[in-house]
């Protein structure tokens, strides 16, 4: 299967897929997807196919060529594969076929969220956000007396690769760790994650994440981005419960600021829950590179339930003057450093371009005779140095913007969850696991005769707060009265 790089292709030379499985809803994720297209572009490349003469047959992405085309736009990024029809037509429905959702009756081909089975997938996103690892959820569901996807799908009757297992509600951590890693469940389409080697041994192989082609809003989501992009982040933190089998609500997400390691959470027998403690893992009893960084951790509990406390507090007072700083902080210096991003982009696109001409031409001076082979090598040599530096700035760039764009998504999480926060009494695993992303512990700081311990917390999308003061309010307010345009920000 070639894949070429993505080109822009005229709306107008697209063609459907013909009878193509999924449907495009003229809805408000339509209206929405017209915004975000008019104000970002098209994110990710739709998938067509060479049909001849210029004409190409939409394999994937039909809802974005229609938003373009609601939006006036006249050309749209592609990735021109080299199928024939059916390898396309199995490539776009074998990726769909998963829990969660079924063939609907009337139209087959068309897929639905097929409710019974999609209540256990989110039911097993927010066991993960409540704090428990995949073993736990996998004893809860057994326990539950929750079906397996293959007992499930024997149940009511459709095909399972697998026969019956004997045990239908014995559930296993490996299933619960693909599932919380399957972007599916977002409402896109993951193509091509696999791929048969041989079909007479039929193994399977799993591409690196790199080459997997990612297709957003092919069928309802049954967990929203934002869950999705938290569940993400808590897996690549996890968490080991200590010898005694304590843990804390922290663990996994508390950092050593001056050496960047994790700090350790320390319980044993010996010691009472209130004795718990936070130290740098790097510090070893003394034995290590790196100071104590101690913290107890019921004081440290003290001092994030506080923080929430005072955030939430603050947000619900004046959530527009919230917006107003963090599109200060965010909007404003991100759309200065997209814009940047952009540039660099495209100029750095422009010279790769300008390079390959330029090779083009000294080879060709160089066959005629018009300059030496050894100076043909050199210059040869740093076009391509620099046509190469170039692609790495390119590719570093892109991937700066598909992470700019995860960040502004989660902050409609981070004021959802403070919304509910105002009254926060406990700290529970849910909104410590929401609304916190990292937090660091400074060494204690005994210069004044005083402890003092500088604890950093950064919040989920937004990082490091200074809750303003009275008077810092009241300016941003006259601010945002006399140019309310400016602080226009969506969350
Ligand atoms: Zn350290």
């Amino acid at each position: 299967m070639n894949v070429t790089k993505a080109e822009y292709l005229p709306i107008d030379k697209l063609h459907p897929f013909a009878d193509h499985p999924f449907q495009v809803k003229d809805d408000d994720q339509m209206d929405q997807l017209v915004w975000s297209i008019l104000s970002q572009g098209v994110m990710t490349p739709i998938i067509v196919r060479l049909m001849g003469e210029g004409e190409y047959e939409v394999v994937s992405g039909h809802r974005r060529v229609h938003a373009c085309q609601k939006a006036g736009i006249a050309e749209i990024p592609a990735l021109i594969y080299t199928l024939d029809r059916d390898a396309a037509a199995i490539a776009l429905v074998d990726s769909n076929l998963h829990r969660g959702y079924v063939k609907d009756s009337a139209d087959k081909e068309n897929w639905l969220i097929d409710e019974p089975a999609a209540e256990v997938v989110r039911k097993i996103f927010a066991l993960c956000i409540a704090g428990r690892g995949p073993l736990q959820i996998a004893k809860q569901l057994e326990r539950e007396q929750i079906l397996t996807p293959t007992a499930y799908f024997h149940s009511v009757g459709r095909a399972a690769t697998n026969p019956l297992p004997a045990d239908p509600y014995r559930w296993s951590d490996s299933t619960i760790e693909n599932m919380l890693a399957n972007r599916q469940y977002t409402g896109c389409t993951v193509n091509f994650m696999t791929t048969t080697v041989s079909y007479k041994v039929h193994k399977t192989v799993y591409k690196p994440r790199e080459e997997w082609q990612i297709i957003p809003d092919t069928q309802d989501a049954i967990i929203d981005e934002d869950t999705f992009n938290r569940v993400q982040e808590l897996r690549e933190n996890r968490r080991r419960p200590t010898a005694t089998g304590r843990t804390s609500l922290f663990s996994g997400l508390v950092f050593c600021p001056d050496c960047g390691s994790k700090l350790h959470f320390c319980a044993s027998k010996s010691l009472k829950p209130n004795q718990e403690f936070f130290r740098c893992a790097e510090y070893k009893s003394g034995r290590g590179s790196c100071t104590i960084h101690y913290i107890r951790n019921v004081v440290l509990e003290k001092i994030v339930l506080e923080a929430i406390r005072n955030l939430a507090d603050f947000v619900r007072c004046y959530e527009p003057v919230f917006l107003y700083m963090m599109a200060q902080k965010t909007t404003v210096g991100k759309k200065a450093e997209k814009q940047q991003l952009k540039s660099t982009i495209s100029i750095s696109k422009r010279r790769i371009q300008e390079l390959d001409k330029l090779i083009e031409r000294i080879y060709e001076d160089n066959v005629l005779g018009k300059i030496s082979d050894e100076r043909f090598a050199g210059m040869s040599a740093n076009y391509e140095a620099e046509q190469k530096s170039l692609i790495a700035i390119v590719e570093a760039s892109e991937n700066r913007l598909r992470e700019m764009e995860k960040e502004t998504v989660n902050l409609r999480l981070l004021l959802n969850t403070l919304r509910e926060c105002t009254d926060l009494k406990e700290l529970t695993p849910t909104v410590v696991n929401t609304l916190i992303k990292r937090i660091e512990v400074h060494n204690n700081d005994k210069s004044s005769g005083h402890c003092f311990v500088k604890v950093d917390i950064y919040f989920t999308a937004v990082g490091l707060i200074d809750i303003p003061t009275e008077e810092e309010i009241r300016r941003m307010i006259r601010e945002i009265q006399a140019n309310p345009g400016a602080y226009r920000f969506s969350a």
